[in-house]
């Protein structure tokens, strides 16, 4: 009783968890979670899984943390394991959501519920929930975030000159947020308030700016972007980066060409340790705030009811080709330089030193 206590304790924000008996306590020592992750390169992901371990610890399960080094035989293989091994729920952010299918059936078949973190697993029967923010809603943020400081809901004309970028080919999120904001930049292209040189993905065409989801593969592109279209003096005045670790890419190729990242409306996405104090500098403009500490109370809620024999609450569903998958979809937020503090710093999820506060 006393684990339940505290597990009750830890997850008091979350409105889907339910109290039952001690017998809960006893059974759930004996239900491992497997969590499966795409890579370590990026901080989001073994700081999720990190959360997710410390939520479902606390709720008296064990679990069994592997990362698939971006490939995509990797994870599928480690998928396998933990069916093989017996796992009761295996919570997967796909490498590529596409190719999980023979993995996920052989969990299912094991007796094990499969939970999508974050990016959708698809065309397969074989998964049972989904977690994640809401995508397009990210994009759109995105986009808002660059009208509004652009002074374009204020009526300015510009034109102005902007760049889109794209996330990675493999996963099903990137065109979600790509879409979300094209969905607000669509109408300013169409009036010529934004023009685009490089033209690429003016169409809301997603296929011509997916890129990895590199700091590496955004500073190249934006290198070949501004070498090729913006000599003679052309200003950029804004560029759509997908993620955090795209807009870092960007920022170093606009300083490489001399040009002042901060007189450039940059966005992001992931709020990455490193990115905090480009923020605070004005070097970056935003990004795109989703803790997975909610996700991983989210996830813990769904496996705990699950467990209790209850139905988890879920908000949507989402259609990955073959089922509509049971979906709770959370809300992303903004930061920009003027709530860091409240939004990041205040809630001890970065220290203020390391967001480059004092
Ligand atoms: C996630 C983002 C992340 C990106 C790169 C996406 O699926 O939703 O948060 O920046 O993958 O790992």
């Amino acid at each position: 009783t006393a684990v339940l206590m505290g597990a009750a304790l830890t997850l008091a924000g979350c409105s889907t968890s339910s109290r039952s008996g001690s017998s809960g306590a006893t059974n759930s020592k004996n239900i491992t979670v497997g969590i499966s992750m795409p890579d370590k390169a990026l901080q989001r992901w073994p700081s999720a899984a990190q959360d997710l371990k410390k939520d479902l610890e606390a709720k008296g399960y064990k679990t069994d943390i592997q990362y698939a080094n971006s490939s995509t035989s990797t994870q599928s293989q480690q998928v396998q394991n933990m069916a093989n091994k017996g796992d009761k729920y295996i919570v997967i952010a796909a490498q590529d959501g596409t190719t999980l299918g023979p993995a996920v059936a052989a969990a299912n078949k094991n007796g094990a519920k499969v939970i999508a973190y974050d990016r959708l697993i698809m065309n397969t029967k074989n998964v049972d929930y989904y977690a994640t923010y809401n995508l397009q809603g990210v994009g759109k943020l995105q986009a808002q975030a660059i009208v509004q400081k652009l002074g374009i809901d204020k009526g300015a004309k510009g034109p102005f000159n902007i760049e889109l970028l794209g996330g990675s080919p493999t996963d099903n999120n990137a065109p979600q947020f790509f879409k979300g904001a094209m969905s607000v930049l669509d109408s300013y292209f169409k009036s010529g308030v934004l023009v685009s040189p490089s033209k690429k993905g003016v169409d809301d065409n997603f296929q011509q700016v997916a890129i990895d989801w590199t700091q590496k593969a955004a500073q190249t592109e934006m290198q070949t972007r501004l070498n090729s279209f913006y000599t003679g003096g052309k200003k950029l005045d804004a560029v759509l980066a997908p993620n955090d670790a795209q807009a870092f890419g960007v920022i170093s190729a606009l300083k490489a060409s001399g040009i002042d990242p901060s007189k450039v409306v940059i966005t992001g996405q992931d709020c990455e340790t490193q990115n905090i104090p480009l923020i605070v500098k004005g070097e970056q403009y935003m990004s795109v705030y989703k803790s997975d500490k909610k996700l991983a109370d989210t996830v813990t809620s769904i496996i705990y009811d699950t467990v209790k024999g209850k139905t988890p609450k879920t908000d949507s569903t989402s259609s990955n080709g073959q089922k509509e998958v049971p979906t709770v979809q959370l809300t992303p937020q903004v930061v920009t330089k003027d709530n860091v503090k409240s939004v990041l710093v205040d809630t001890g999820y970065i220290t203020a030193k390391e967001a480059g506060l004092n």
